[in-house]
This record gives structure tokens, sequence and C-alpha cells, in this order.
């Protein structure tokens, strides 16, 4: 049952790739990937668990040791398997039964399922794909040729994802964005984009051969460092120049209207910086999807909480983890998406941003 939920959500995020067919690998040696990427994602989250603790009281996330909080009792490494322990100590500590949160094992399942998701999504074009996902196609894969540059997406994006999930869960909880997770994102985009241009695939517009040169949404692939790195700082810049200029103007209006103090902000700085991450990983639509996506997300949330009269519960809710929803459902989907609306809109026969960007890139069709 889990396998055909797995297959029919693949199915929904990937794109169909005929030149997948073939198949390299047998699907068992995939599958058993796909079963190690999963157990590897919820060590992870069990370290994130310790980053989310950890970082806003400026503690070192490496030492001392996981220990339980209400006896002080170091946690021995076989009370600490993640997910696997907490339901065989149902969720409290051994030695003193003190409740530990859901949470920790929830980050666990939740990033478990992340790298599962990534890894399959991005299983090198021309491998029997685990699940019967079909992973997206890289610029070399055409038809019999065996790509790596997908699996190599694969560890960038369980990184970004890492940050996503950290910063969620600390804006949560106190209502902040560590630097470590915005300005690291701001910093490591653009130096991951240049050793991996692949990184800033996006969607274009180009002439579809198989249907007689007619125009069509495509995926966009930079293979020059050169091109990786500057549509990373582009993305970076589409997420914080706008927001920061807004921010700008709305604490200039509202200081002047006396809605705020004047040393006050109308807006935080740290979403901003997390939206110039989110582009610098994921290029400048990612950036634009997020805002637009995190509004309606956050308009969602807001609109039940309005109407049932809990309006101070929505002055404490925080806006990162709508954006980090947007990002992640632009790297799942935002392609599909994207190809939907560019199909169904006819104004689009003329796009600049395919013109400025050929240089040194590939385009590869994208049936629907
Ligand atoms: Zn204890």
């Amino acid at each position: 049952m889990i396998a055909s939920f797995l297959h029919r959500l693949f199915e929904s995020a990937s794109v169909p790739a005929a030149q997948c067919a073939g198949g390299f690998l047998p699907a068992d040696v995939w599958t058993l990937c796909a079963v190690f990427a999963a157990v590897f994602g919820a060590c992870i989250g069990s370290f994130l668990n310790v980053c989310i603790y950890r970082i806003p009281l400026d503690q070192s996330v490496v030492a001392p040791r996981s220990h339980c909080m209400t006896c002080g009792k170091l946690i021995p490494w076989y009370h600490n398997l993640p997910v696997v322990s907490y339901f065989a100590l149902r969720g409290r500590c051994a030695s003193c039964g003190a409740r530990f949160s859901f949470r920790y094992a929830g980050v666990e399942l939740l990033v478990a399922f992340l790298f599962l998701f990534v890894f399959c999504l991005w299983t090198p074009a021309g491998a029997a794909p685990p699940f019967g996902a079909r992973p997206l196609l890289a610029p070399d894969s055409d038809g019999a040729a065996f790509s790596f540059a997908p699996l190599a997406l694969v560890p960038v994006y369980w990184l970004f994802l890492s940050g996503l999930v950290v910063g969620t869960f600390i804006d949560l909880d106190h209502l902040i964005l560590p630097d470590s997770v915005t300005i690291g994102g701001m910093v490591a985009g653009p130096v991951l984009s240049a050793l991996l241009p692949a990184m800033q695939v996006r969607i274009g517009i180009g002439p579809d051969w198989e249907a007689g040169g007619a125009l069509a949404p495509c995926l966009v692939w930079p293979t020059w460092w050169g091109s990786g790195l500057a549509w990373s700082l582009v993305g970076l810049a589409a997420g914080v120049v706008p927001l920061q200029l807004l921010r700008k103007g709305a604490t200039w209006y509202f200081r002047r209207r006396g809605r705020i103090g004047p040393e006050d902000d109308a807006m935080g700085f740290g979403d901003i910086k997390l939206v110039g991450a989110i582009g610098a990983f994921l290029g400048w639509q990612a950036a634009v999807f997020s805002i637009a996506a995190a509004a309606l997300y956050g308009t969602l949330v807001a609109v039940p909480l309005l109407l049932s009269g809990r309006r101070s519960l929505l002055s404490r809710l925080p806006f990162g983890p709508y954006l980090s929803l947007g990002a992640l459902t632009w790297l799942f989907w935002g392609h599909r998406l994207a190809a939907a609306y560019l199909t169904l809109s006819s104004p689009w026969r003329v796009d600049p941003f395919r013109a400025a960007g050929t240089i040194a890139e590939m385009a590869v069709p994208l049936p629907l």
C-alpha cells in the first residue's frame, strides 16, 4: 500500500520522460538505494533536531552529546536511533521517564521522507527509477546516454531542504530565522551553482522539434559554471531587492503614521534573507514563486483564524514556514506548474529571460 501511495505521489511530481524507459541498472538496486536515502534522512533529521534546539541558544551543535532535559543523563546511542527509539521507548526518557515531544520523531520522519522524495525524483536519467518515479531530464540524457547530472543535485537539494527544516522550526519556536541558515544559504547557493550549474535549471520557452518546431515550455539547464553562478546571483537579487524596497517603504510609511515606533521595522529582515537563499539555490523563478505561494498559504491559514476571532494567535505566526513550504512546492512541482501555466497563457511568445540566458545552456523539451 505504501509503495502504491509513493508511486502515485511521485507520478504527480515528476515530468514524464520517454527516454527513461530503458533501464540502466536493475530496479531493485535503485529501490535499495532509495531505502538507504530514507534511513540517511532520518539520521540527518535527528541531527537537525539538535540544530533546531541549540542554534537559538548559541550552543554548539556537536558537543556535548544528547542528554535528557529533565534528568540530565546522557542518552546512549541505542536509545538515540532516529524514529525507532522514540516508539520503542514510547516517547519517554529511559532513566527518568520524562516525556519527549513527538516533534523529535516527527522531524526525523519528515526529513526521511523529503530525502526519499528528492532521491526518487533526481535518479539518473536512463536508470530504472524506484517506485515508478519519472525523474527530470538532464542535458546529456539524449536517450542512450546515462547521466549522473541529476544524481549530483540530490545532495544539494538534501542540504537545501535541511536548511529549510531548521529555519522553519526555529522560526516557529522563537520567531527568528538564524543567520547560519539564511546567510549560509545566500553564500552556499552561488558557490554550489558555480560547481554544479544544473542547479539553476529553470522553465523556458523553446522550439519543440518533435512537434515540428512549435514553441513549447521546456527546461533550460545551464552547463557552464559562469552561467550557473550568474543565474544564482540573479535569483539572490530577485529575492532580496524587491522585498528590501518594500520593507524600507512600509517602514517609512508606518513610522510616519505613528503605527510603529521610530526604531521599529515594518517587516523582518530574516524572511528577506531566506527568500535570497531560496533564489540563490533554485533560481529567480523559485524566489518569485515562493513569495506568491507563501502569501497564498498564509491567507489560507489567516482567514479561518480571523473568522474564528483568534486574531492574537495570528500575530504570533512567523512567515518563514510559509516561504519554506513555497520553496518546497517549487522544488517538487514548480516546473510542472510553470509549464502548465505557460501552456495555458498566450502572451509568452517572446521570452527575454531565455533569450538572455542561452549562452552555454541547453534546452530540453518538457512533455506535459
Ligand atoms: Zn531523563
